[in-house]
């Protein structure tokens, strides 16, 4: 691994989550870049979905900012890795306070695939989980909502009821006319910034950006 990368992980500071001191995420500050921003943090939700004993609290946690807002859910539909989340989410939905209109009495939960211009695509075999379904997108960042916004409308596309956003960070409140649920937000993150790539104030001082990152993680430029 390169210095600047070895750096990025030395650097990281545990946060936690303003409401839940169980839940914690690593962040480091720096100059980062996204498909399309540069933000001064990369958030590192890698524990979260990893550790099976986090990703339940996750899970937990998620099923408590639902509560009283989203009624009927479906289907999860997990992108950037959060299957294991998915998987224990549905679980703590099935044991009361949400419907589910399926047919098998349980939650479907979908990892779709992502092409390279970031749409979802769901194959024959998987429409049945998405058409006429009530659907919750659970996601690991989300920082301008460029990404996500794309993948609600793909969801809606395909014939899919959107009932929330589920992000583990999120910098908003709504996407478009569905509701978004982030575990953890920019209060808990005291500086955060994203900028467009061409108004960042770091490239016009000329540092160098350290990384890119998404929701899976960061790499080299
Ligand atoms: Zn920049």
């Amino acid at each position: 691994m390169g210095e600047v990368l070895q750096s990025i992980r030395e650097r990281m500071v545990k946060f936690y989550a303003s409401d839940d001191n169980a839940i914690t995420l690593n962040a480091v500050q720096g100059h980062f870049a996204t498909s399309s921003s540069h933000i001064n943090y990369y958030i590192d939700v890698t524990s979260l979905k990893v550790r099976a004993k986090e990703a339940r609290e996750v899970a937990r946690a998620l099923k408590n900012k639902l509560l009283h807002h989203v009624t009927t859910v479906d289907t999860i539909v997990c992108m950037d890795g959060t299957e294991v989340i998915g998987a224990y989410l549905a679980e703590e939905l099935e044991k009361g306070h949400f419907a589910n209109n399926n047919k098998h009495e349980t939650v479907y939960i979908v990892a779709p695939e992502v092409n390279s211009v970031n749409q979802l695509l769901f194959r024959e075999n998987i429409r049945p989980s998405i058409e006429g379904k009530n659907v919750l997108l659970l996601l690991a960042t989300m920082t301008t909502g460029d990404t996500v916004r794309r993948s609600v409308e793909c969801i809606e596309y395909y014939g899919g009821n959107m009932v929330g956003v589920a992000p583990l960070f999120g910098t908003m409140e709504r996407i478009g006319h569905t509701e978004a649920f982030p575990l953890f937000t920019t209060n808990d993150l005291p500086g955060y910034q994203t900028f467009t790539p061409h108004e960042c104030p770091y490239c016009k001082k000329g540092i160098p950006i350290e990384a890119m990152v998404n929701g899976f993680g960061f790499s080299k430029l």
